[in-house]
Parts: structure tokens; sequence; C-alpha cells
């Protein structure tokens, strides 16, 4: 049995270098990653332009109570190169680029227009109501790092810029093979001894939030013939998550199945609390992730392996869950030999332990939005401040 920290390491030193980049119009790379750096070409706000309906004056020459003529008008659009003198005013709109020689707008607000007149009605200093030109960004200045998410606001920056297609990761195919002779379909009839087959419905749906795609899922019998052709047929795609059957009994038959096939198996059993069965291996092109069949061990394992497994492998700078600190209701110790994952529920600062902690209580983990690790033999007192891991929300 291998350390968790060693099993990640392990796996991510496997996934090295990510899928080859690939360019994609930007209404198709939201959450994909930067297959490399941007950088402005543009300064934003690209030129001096005014933030209000109102009058670009000279602000020396517009004094509360001043009266000035209205020489012009400037829309948002083509610059008609106006040029604005002490005592004028040129009607200006949102957006408009700035005449010359103005330093300064007046809202209409704040000013009475009588025919070509305007009367100012406040007070006006130099620089009011004009976004100037790179305040918000520099030209030159690093707009997307590599690796980074794209976001909708990043999708709106590289718009800015002029920029239609964005470099990045590859998509990430999966297939899901679950394995058991006591599991029926959602849908189907439970004869006694049998239960619903809930895993692929959880690490579909995780695999999902990952940004994976999840080309397949297939159930398979405890037998040797059927799981070699569902591991053949699952292993045509980037990654291939097997759940059950990894363990040490008669009928867990995963391993063999893939050592048959010609499989590497680089880990199998790790000091993880759910989930010490855990397999890792590669056949052909294939990354295989043999999870223990306890839907909470699934679960757990699927988060902290499978997922940055993923995201190295679509590109991405960061492989870790989003953590915050957070105030621990109750004491805990970790009296195991494996670091636990205890599901517990973040709520306004504070997390609290949900359900039982152990491997096949579903419910528990339904409950739960977050998860604290325990190291082997830490303990920590109710009122302590801890990192968690968000893995909802
Ligand atoms: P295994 O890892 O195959 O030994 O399974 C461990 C436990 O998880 C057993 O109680 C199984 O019935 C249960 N289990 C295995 N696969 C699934 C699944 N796909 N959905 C729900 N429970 C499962
Ligand atoms: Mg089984």
């Amino acid at each position: 049995m291998i350390s968790e920290e060693e099993a990640r390491l392990r796996i991510l030193d496997k996934i090295k270098p990510p899928l080859p980049e690939r360019a994609l119009p930007l209404a198709k790379a939201l959450c994909c990653f930067a297959a490399r750096d941007y950088f402005a070409r543009l300064p934003l706000p690209t030129f001096d332009n005014s933030a209000m309906d109102g009058y670009a004056v000279v602000a020396s020459a517009s004094k509360k109570g001043a009266r000035l003529r209205v020489t012009g008008e400037q829309a948002a659009g083509r610059d008609r190169q106006l040029r604005v003198s002490p005592g004028d005013a040129v009607r200006i709109f949102t957006g408009a680029p700035m005449p010359a020689g103005a330093d300064a707008v007046v809202m209409q607000e704040d000013v009475t227009r009588d025919r070509d007149e305007i009367a100012i009605n406040t007070d006006v200093e130099a620089g009011e109501f004009i976004r100037r030109r790179g305040c918000d960004l520099a030209e030159g200045q690093r707009i997307v790092a590599k690796g980074e998410r794209i976001r909708a606001a990043t999708l709106g920056l590289l718009a800015s810029q002029g920029i239609a297609e964005v470099a990045v990761g590859d998509e990430v195919r999966a297939a899901i093979v679950s394995t058991g002779d006591e599991l029926v379909q959602p849908g189907g009839k439970l004869e006694p001894g049998q239960i619903y087959e809930s895993n692929s419905a959880l690490l579909n749906a995780l695999l999902d939030g990952c940004g994976a795609i999840v080309k397949s899922i297939e159930h398979c019998r405890d037998d040797r013939e059927s799981l070699i052709a569902a591991i053949k047929r699952g292993s045509k795609n980037h990654v291939l998550i097997i759940s059950g059957g990894v363990s040490v009994g008669e009928h867990d038959l995963v391993r063999d199945a893939l050592l048959e096939l010609g499989a590497q198996i680089d880990i199998w059993r790790v000091a993880i609390k759910p989930g010490k069965p855990f397999l890792f291996g590669k056949l052909g092109d294939c990354f295989v992730f043999g999870l223990p069949g306890n839907p909470v061990s699934a679960f757990a394992t699927l988060l902290q392996f499978v997922r940055p497994a993923i995201l190295r492998m679509m590109g991405a700078a960061n492989l870790d869950l989003p953590q915050v600190p957070a105030k621990l209701v109750g004491d805990l110790t970790n009296e195991s030999d494996r670091a636990h994952y205890i599901r517990g529920k973040l709520e306004d600062g504070k997390f609290s332990p949900v359900g039982r902690q152990e491997s096949h209580a579903l419910f528990g983990l339904s409950q739960s939005n977050a998860l604290l690790r325990l190291a082997v033999g830490q303990s920590v007192c109710g009122g302590e401040m801890v990192d968690v891991q968000i893995w909802d929300g």
C-alpha cells in the first residue's frame, strides 16, 4: 500500500505532457484550459472616451453658472475628430471618443440646454467622467495564463482584444464500466439480494464536473469474458473508469482481467479512507482507474486521483479542489492507518461532519458539500480552523 501523496504523484507523472492543443472559437471554449499565455494587443479602454451622456468641456472654463456654446456632437462610433475650446461644449454620448481639447464631461442631468447653449449647474473638475485609455488594461499585459480555466469573463476579455479563436487543451473522453452481479439498473426490478447500480450516475456527474466527455457507460457482470470485452471497448477512450471488482475477493476480477489484456498496473491499494483498493494503470494509450465499488470510496478516489489526472490531460494548471478555511464543529481524530476524508457540510464558515463516515453511506455523502482531510494520527478540536475542500458548488 502506498501513500495517497505518492499515488497522486505517480499518476500525474504518467500524464505528461497534456493532450495536444486545439483552436476553438470563443463560443466553444468555456471551461476549457488555455494552452498558452495571451497578452493584450490593445489597451482597455482603447481610447479616451466618455463615461456618460452629456457634454465634453474644458473644465477651467466650465464653472458652475457658466454658459457654453454647443459646437458639435460626437456619438459612440467613428471619431469625428472634433475639438473643444474654452467656453465651448460638444454634445457627447457614453463610449464616444473624447474630442481634442476637452478634459471633462458634464452629465446631461447637470446642465440646462437652451438651443445652442448650455448652462452648467454643477462644479466641474478636470478628468470627470472620462474613461482614460489603458486605465483598466495596458497593452502587453497578460490577460490569460497558460493552464487557466476559460470563464465567461475570460471570453469577454479575449473578444475585447479582437481574438476570435483560442488555443485550449483537448477534451478528455472517458468510459465508465460498473461491475457486480448484485447490481440492477435504476428502473429495473430488484430481486432479493440485489441493489441498484448507483455508481455510474454518481461518477458520470463527477466526470462531467471535471470537464470530461463521458462517451460510454456500461454495466458488466462479474465474469472474466464480459469484463475483458467491456475493458477492451472502454479502453478506446483516453480514460477508463471501472467501478467495483478491484478488491481482493474471489469476485474481484478487474486486476486479473487487466493483466490478461497486457495492461501495466502502476498502483494497487492506496492509504486513503475511504478508497483503499484503488487501482491505476495503463492499457495501450488509455489510463485505467479501478475505483472501489462502495459509493463513497468511488466518490473519494474519483475526486482525489481521477480528477487531477483529467485536469492535467486537459492542460489545467490548478489540479486541486477549491479549498477554504472553516471552523470545525466537534472534535475529530484519525485513528486509522490511512488519510481520512471526512464528509461534511460547510455552511456559514463552519464545517460539520455529516452522516455515517463509512464507505457505503451514500445518504450521508448526499448531505455533504465539503471534505476535510485528516492525516494519519491527526486530531483536531472543535472550534479550530481547518482547510476544507469544496466538492459541490
Ligand atoms: P466491490 O468493490 O465490487 O467489492 O463492491 C463493494 C461494495 O460496493 C459492495 O457492497 C457492492 O455491492 C457495492 N457496489 C459495487 N458497485 C456498485 C455500484 N455500481 N453501485 C452501487 N453499489 C455498488
Ligand atoms: Mg463487486
